[in-house]
């Protein structure tokens, strides 16, 4: 049985004031309970700390948004997953379409990452998901299979993996696919993952929807087969909006 797993992608927004602001909010709306589901926040990498120190001992844990695929060295302005899981970090979030439109990251470096990210510890988060374009051309399946066969790690024994499908069209736009539409993409996933980890491993994957997650269509999108919990943008930076969803997965 896979715990649903809400996540809140923070991307460049927050500051001090306002990051503790959110998660005091948060904190104040779980009232010491526990939630329905796992709860994860993923701010800038500067909030890591102020975030980390107020979160620490509650049910909500921490996570980056990217990671470098190397060790250390020179790499200027780039963070390293141990950098990360020396944070607080459980998570890191990666290969996301805006990192990989703003940076050209391509299949490659999302598979380096994530190799690095397991190497230190951290459970990565895989983001995939097809511009309107190749929906519209029909061609979402093989986009997508194709991103996981690019950006995956090699399988390995006791792997941490998360997967997040998100329709790039769907990421800030209030538009989603149909229930059906995301149905028949998780399970393709899970598929692919049985083929390639086999069906116990498959099994413990979790694979995320994300794309205008909001409290209005969480709980039929959570309720969606093979749909384990969201990766939440926007909906994530109001702390009453990230508790309705988490609630959702009740
Ligand atoms: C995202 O960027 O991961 C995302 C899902 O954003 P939004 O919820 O704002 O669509």
């Amino acid at each position: 049985m896979r715990r649903k797993l809400i996540a809140g992608n923070w991307k460049m927004n927050g500051l001090r004031a306002s990051a503790t602001h959110l998660v005091q909010g948060l904190l104040e709306g779980l009232a010491g309970a526990e939630p329905p589901c796992e709860l994860l926040v993923c701010p800038p990498a500067c909030l890591l700390e102020t975030v980390g120190g107020l979160i620490a001992g509650t049910p909500v844990a921490l996570g980056g948004q990217d990671c470098h695929g190397a060790e250390a060295g020179a790499h200027t302005g780039d963070i390293s997953a141990a950098m990360l899981k020396d944070a607080g970090c459980a998570y890191v979030i990666l290969g996301h379409s805006e990192r990989r439109s703003d940076h050209g990251e391509a299949d490659d470096l999302v598979r380096a990452k994530a190799g690095a990210a397991l190497a230190a510890g951290l459970t990565p988060i895989v983001c995939v998901g097809e511009t309107a374009a190749q929906r519209d051309g029909g061609r979402t399946l093989a986009v997508v299979e194709e991103q996981l066969a690019g950006s995956l790690p090699e399988p390995g024994p006791g792997q941490a993996l998360v997967i997040a499908y998100e329709p790039v069209w769907a990421i800030g736009s209030g538009r989603t696919p149909s229930n059906e539409e995301v149905g028949e993409v998780h399970a393709a996933v899970r598929r692919w993952l049985e083929a390639r980890l086999g069906g116990e491993a498959a099994a413990a994957v979790r694979i995320l929807y994300g794309g205008s997650m909001k409290p209005g269509n969480a709980a039929e999108l959570l309720a969606v087969p093979d749909v384990d919990g969201g990766l939440i943008g926007g909906a994530s930076l109001k702390a009453e909006d990230f508790l309705a969803i988490a609630r959702a997965c009740a």
